[in-house]
């Protein structure tokens, strides 16, 4: 197996993992992946791809550097971020989108050591009151070394 297809492999593993119904850590399919490829291409799971059923087809491949460009934009409008997204897909011929999550997707896999990143909106963290969702949805997973959801879900960095 080649490297991309090994990470695609990867990442549809971690995908699934957290998509499992057993681990109770998403409602309704809800969440979102990602990879880093290289230096300026990362996947993240395309809008309407479900996690426990995802296949390769259910990713797009994105560049960085536009998605990034966003946090530079003084307010960028939902349109002007719906277009940046579309725009920095690669070989996109099912015109698949990127939710609007891929933006802190990109963010968290400039971080070093980080080539993946999940996340999912767990049944009892939404439940509770006044919570941050970036701290509570955000769990970048350093270097492949991300343990399985289904041994229950657990604050980012713990
Ligand atoms: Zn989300």
């Amino acid at each position: 197996m080649s490297e991309p297809q090994q990470l695609h492999a990867e990442l549809i593993e971690m995908s699934r993992a957290l998509g499992d119904p057993a681990a109770d850590c998403v409602i309704l399919g809800e969440g979102n992946t990602s990879a880093r490829i290289d230096e300026e291409t990362f996947w993240v799971k395309a809008s309407g791809a479900q996690l426990p059923t995802i296949t390769e087809e259910g990713f797009v491949r994105v560049r960085f550097a536009p998605i990034l460009g966003l946090f530079d934009a003084e307010h960028p409008s939902d349109e002007m971020i719906k277009q940046v997204l579309l725009e920095a897909c690669m070989d996109n011929k099912a015109e698949q989108r990127p939710s609007i999550e891929a933006l802190m997707h990109a963010l968290l896999l400039q971080e070093p050591g980080v080539n993946f990143v999940g996340h999912t909106h767990p049944v009892a963290i939404n439940a509770m009151a006044g919570y941050s969702p970036m701290k509570l949805s955000a769990a970048a997973l350093p270097q492949r070394g991300y343990r399985s959801p289904t041994r229950g879900c657990r604050w980012p960095g713990e």
